[in-house]
């Protein structure tokens, strides 16, 4: 029997820092600019959700994956990886 994505993800461990290690450049052009807002549904960790006007960047559960770095049409996301020492470890457990 295989393991669910679910189950799988809950092996991952992170430590995560006080400051981000993504940002929106442009709140505005998420609203104003971008009709699909793909990231709210290519991340695997589920980190941009739409929050009353604006889209929200949770960052702790980040993958490091860089799907959605790659699929902002508006290249809006700065993105790096965390600061050494911190961010996701995973398969632990
Ligand atoms: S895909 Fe890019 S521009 Fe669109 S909502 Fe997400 S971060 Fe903003
Ligand atoms: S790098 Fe991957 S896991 Fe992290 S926010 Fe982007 S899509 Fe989500």
């Amino acid at each position: 029997m295989s393991a669910k994505v679910e189950d799988k993800l809950f092996l991952n461990r992170f430590n995560v820092d006080d400051e981000s290690h993504l940002r929106l450049i442009d709140p505005d052009v998420c609203m104003k600019k971008c009709d699909d807002q793909p990231c709210l549904y290519i991340c695997p960790a589920n980190v941009y959700k739409m929050e009353k006007d604006r889209v929200s960047v949770n960052y702790e559960g980040c993958l490091e994956c860089g799907s959605c770095r790659v699929g902002c049409p508006h290249f809006n996301i700065d993105w790096r990886f965390p600061r050494g020492g911190y961010g996701v470890r995973h398969k632990f457990g």
